[in-house]
Order: structure tokens, then sequence, then C-alpha cells
């Protein structure tokens, strides 16, 4: 028995085998979950559908979550397969470079809305198209970071994305609360893939962040997707409208002292 037999649901986020969306896939598939995996254009997909066949997806379709055609086709794909869905995961992000450089203060007005768009919004338009599909205790999981919070070098135009998202996880909580359906972000501690090597001085942060996290190491994708695991199973019935931190304690640490 796994702790998700019988549930079905889609994640979208995998670029390749260091994406965290593919640790989230790899543990609901490991407990049992049928999965629908999406990607963006021909390139990403050269990778991706080997990763999502090799879990035996019955979906894996294309989906730029900048056109609600994409998305609403996404759905549609989604009910005929799987009928209703019990968690849907969305692992996206992106900025331009130049975003991720130097004072937040040069962000550019397209720049800032682009980064909204991809990042933050389409949460809400993901879970908008979703909502007729979702099962009573379904779970809805994004992907955050620190910099939501605390202003972190170089994150920039990404962190006040992110704070949006956080945000959005709140009210989208709310809306769905009533049925029962969960609406959680997990806040993970800097992992080396495709989007963090588009911030300036990732390397930098990446290393420095084993060297201060109370528990002194970097986290991995198998425990965000742990994570994940568990806030899709039904062990996390009463847990909605949070951002759960998995970054080794890195976010309970104040300011290092003069002498580090
Ligand atoms: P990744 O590059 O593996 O994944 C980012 C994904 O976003 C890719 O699959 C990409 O195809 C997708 N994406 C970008 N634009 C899109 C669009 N228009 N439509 C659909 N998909 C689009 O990197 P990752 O680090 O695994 O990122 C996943 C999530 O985790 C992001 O939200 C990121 O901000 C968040 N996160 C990452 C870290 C880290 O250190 N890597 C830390 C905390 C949070």
């Amino acid at each position: 028995m796994g702790l998700m037999d019988g549930k079905r649901g889609l994640i979208l986020g995998v670029a390749n085998e260091r994406s965290i969306a593919w640790g989230i896939a790899q543990a609901l598939h490991r407990e049992g979950a049928e999965l629908g995996i999406t990607y963006v254009g021909e390139t990403l997909e050269k990778r991706v559908r080997p990763l999502a066949e090799s879990l035996g997806a019955p979906l894996i379709e294309s989906c730029d979550v900048n056109r609600d055609e994409d998305i609403e086709a996404l759905m549609a794909k989604a009910a005929e397969v799987f009928g209703k869905l019990d968690f849907l995961i969305h692992a996206i992000a992106f900025a331009n470079k130049e975003e991720l450089s130097g004072p937040y203060l040069n962000t550019t007005r397209a720049g800032f809305l682009l980064a909204m768009e991809v990042s933050a919004y389409s949460l809400t338009a993901l879970v908008k198209a979703a909502d007729p599909l979702l099962n009573p205790g379904a779970s809805i999981i994004t992907l955050s970071y620190h910099g939501a919070q605390k202003v972190m070098s170089n994150y920039n135009v990404m962190g006040v994305a992110k704070a949006a998202l956080e945000a959005s996880v709140r009210y989208l909580a709310a809306d769905l609360g009533p049925r029962g359906i969960k609406v959680n972000a997990i806040s993970a501690g800097p992992i080396r893939t495709l989007a963090a090597s588009g911030i300036t001085g990732f390397r930098q942060l990446h290393k420095a962040f084993a060297e201060v996290s109370p528990m002194r190491r970097h986290i991995t994708i198998e425990e965000v997707g742990n994570t994940a695991l568990w806030l899709c199973s039904d062990l996390s019935s009463a847990v909605t409208g949070d951002i759960i931190y998995v970054d080794g304690g890195f976010h309970v640490m104040g300011a290092p002292s003069q002498e580090d």
C-alpha cells in the first residue's frame, strides 16, 4: 500500500533530472500516484519525455503557462485521461537574467511584468482552470524561496514575485478550503538547477548556505519531494495556506555576526 495509491495529478516544471519537480514526481510515483507531466517547447521535450515515460506517465503534454489556450488544452486532456485530479504541482518560475543581477532598483517594467506573470500569476491561472476537476481533499503545491520574505542579493524581482506567490497561496487556500482542498508552498533552500543558474552569484550563495544553515549541509530534491508527498497525502489533511520550509532551518537564522 502506497500513500498515494489511487491518486492522480499534474506536475508542471520538470526541465531535467535536477529539477525540483522531478524530485517531487519521483516521490509521488514511488507511493503509487499516477502522474501527468508537462514541459515547454521541443528542446525540453527531448529531456522531459523520457523522464516522464520512465515513471509510466499517461499524460505528457506541452504547456506554456503564459498561454491560456495551453492551460485549457492541458485541463481538457487531464479530464480525458484522469477524470478528476488529486494534486497539482506548480514548480515554475522565470525572470530575464539581467533582472537577477545588481540593484533591484534597476528592474524594468517589462521584466517585472514577465517575472510576475510566469512565476506568480500562473499559479492562479492553473488553479482556476483545474478547479472543476479537483477532488475534495486535493492538494495544490507551489515552490517558493526565502527571498520572498527577506532581501537576498540579486534575487530582486523574483523575490517580489515569490512574495506575490506566497500571498496567492493564502488567498487560494481561503477560496478552496471549504471544499477541503489544500494550497501550500514549499520554500526550499538553494539547489543547483537550470533556473537557479540564472541568478548572479548563485554558486557562492549555494556554497555559503551549507556553512551557515543550522543543519550545515545542502538540501536535496529528494527531501523536497518527500515534503511534497506529505502535503499531497492525507497525512496533511488540515494543513493549508502555509509556507513549509525545507531549508535545513536557514530561515530561522538572524543576520551573520561580524565575526562570520
Ligand atoms: P528548473 O529550471 O528545473 O525548473 C523551472 C521550470 O519552470 C522549468 O521546467 C521551466 O520549463 C519552467 N517554466 C519556465 N517558464 C515557463 C512557462 N512560461 N510555462 C511553463 N513552464 C515554465 O528549476 P527549479 O529550481 O527546479 O525551479 C522550480 C521551482 O522551484 C521554481 O519556482 C523556483 O523558483 C523554485 N525554487 C528553486 C530553488 C533553487 O534553489 N533551485 C529554491 C527555492 C525555490
